[in-house]
């Protein structure tokens, strides 16, 4: 038999299984860095499955190693991410989350437990592919400094270290049974902007003997987005967007000060640089022209989001091969965030979607909503998908 049709029996003998697993960790979700159930739960079915997880790596990560055949010629890293989301589920489902206020809305569910069947998958086919698998299940995707960035840290990365790096994420957006790739930028880096500008309140009636943080505020926000349309090269995808903007006076009363928040995404790490510089230089400058202080203060959050072309390339034709043609489709840009992004810097590195929406069952909401559902059909094609990557890419030296 075929190895593709050996994954695809193996996928299909384990669904049941692995949508178990899905449910379980639905049920009983965690939050960002506080994965412990999750983190042991994942250690014993690796451990079931006749593996030695290595646990508590960035506290609450575990990973554990699949030797092929010449476990040293070829080494390729897979990933999940374990947290869930603040969010009141609303779903009335049997696997409904217990958790009450915490929800796997994002879909880390179905990434954890699809990984542990890639797992199963992988150490049943093991005396059959070249080289060796690195399974990665990380905390905190949602929350900064996000977990990816902690897992490296602490050498994730090293012994062995892995050649590429293949990650999966659900996509309501996306029909079940297609998957989507990218190449080159995908996501975007996402930093947050927390602006207070003070000037001096009052009767609305003397503004000659005020300094109004309103007015400079708003000169503010207009020019910082100057900077997004006569800075950036135009070839570079960029956002700026201010969600937040508090001048808390009265028809009649001036306030002393304003506080602004915002978020700016783009998809080069130079650009980044330099426009997060420009926009502190701009706001402060206006601020101090009209009379005014401002602080400008910047969290950083992730970098953008880079897969590999040539390797996103090879992940695609063999997605093509597993699923059919009309099974994978492109992807988009996406100015969202993802701590994935911190495997791109640094490793040759695949992020792609798979297909979670039924449109006939209603299964249709979007990520980080109450009402977010899979089609679990997709638990069979993930674990089965990935392991037919994993075992190609380490067969191409
Ligand atoms: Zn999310
Ligand atoms: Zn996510």
């Amino acid at each position: 038999m075929s190895i593709d049709l050996k994954i695809k029996r193996l996928a299909q003998e384990y669904a049941s299984e692995t949508i178990a697993n899905r449910r379980y960790l639905h049920t009983n979700p965690e939050l960002s860095f506080q994965e412990y159930n999750t983190a042991r739960f994942v250690a014993q079915k690796l451990k079931d499955i006749g593996l030695t997880p290595q646990e508590g790596i960035a506290d609450t990560g575990v990973v554990a190693i699949i030797e092929g055949k010449n476990p040293e010629s070829k080494v390729i890293g897979l990933r999940a991410d374990m947290d869930a989301l603040p969010i009141f589920e609303k779903n009335e489902v049997p696997y409904k989350s217990i958790n009450e206020g915490v929800m796997h809305a994002c879909g880390h569910d179905v990434h954890t437990s699809s990984l542990l069947g890639t797992a199963k998958i992988l150490h049943q086919l093991r005396e059959e592919f070249e080289g060796t698998v690195k399974l990665v299940f990380q905390p905190a995707e949602e929350k900064a400094p996000g977990g990816a960035s902690i897992m490296i840290k602490e050498g994730v990365l090293e012994n062995p270290a892995p050649a590429g790096m293949l990650g999966q994420h659900v996509a309501p957006n996306i029909p079940v049974g297609k998957i989507g790739f990218r190449e080159g930028m995908y996501m975007a880096s996402t930093d947050e902007l927390y602006m207070t500008i003070k000037g001096k309140g009052g009767h609305g009636a003397m503004p000659d003997q005020l300094i109004d943080p309103v007015l400079i505020a708003s000169h503010v926000i207009v020019s910082l987005q100057q900077i997004i349309s006569r800075n950036r090269k135009p070839a570079n995808p960029s956002v700026l967007s201010f969600g937040r903007f508090i001048a808390d006076g009265v028809t009649n009363v001036i306030p002393n000060e304003v506080t602004i928040q915002g978020t700016f995404r783009c998809m080069d790490e130079e650009w980044r640089e330099d426009g997060l510089r420009r926009m502190k230089k701009m706001a402060e400058g206006i601020t101090e022209a009209m009379g005014g202080v401002c602080d400008f203060e910047i969290v950083k959050g992730y970098p953008f989001l880079k897969n590999h072309p040539e390797l996103t390339r090879r992940m695609k034709n063999e997605a093509i091969e597993y699923m059919g043609r009309e099974n994978v489709i492109d992807l988009d840009l996406w100015m969202a965030g993802e701590d994935f992004a911190f495997y791109s810097q640094v490793v040759d590195s695949c992020f792609y979607r798979l297909g979670t929406r039924n449109e006939a069952r209603g299964i249709v909401s979007g990520v980080h909503t109450p009402t977010f559902d899979v089609d679990e059909t997709a638990l069979e094609i993930g674990p089965g998908l990935m392991s037919w990557l994993a075992i190609r890419e380490l067969a191409k030296q």
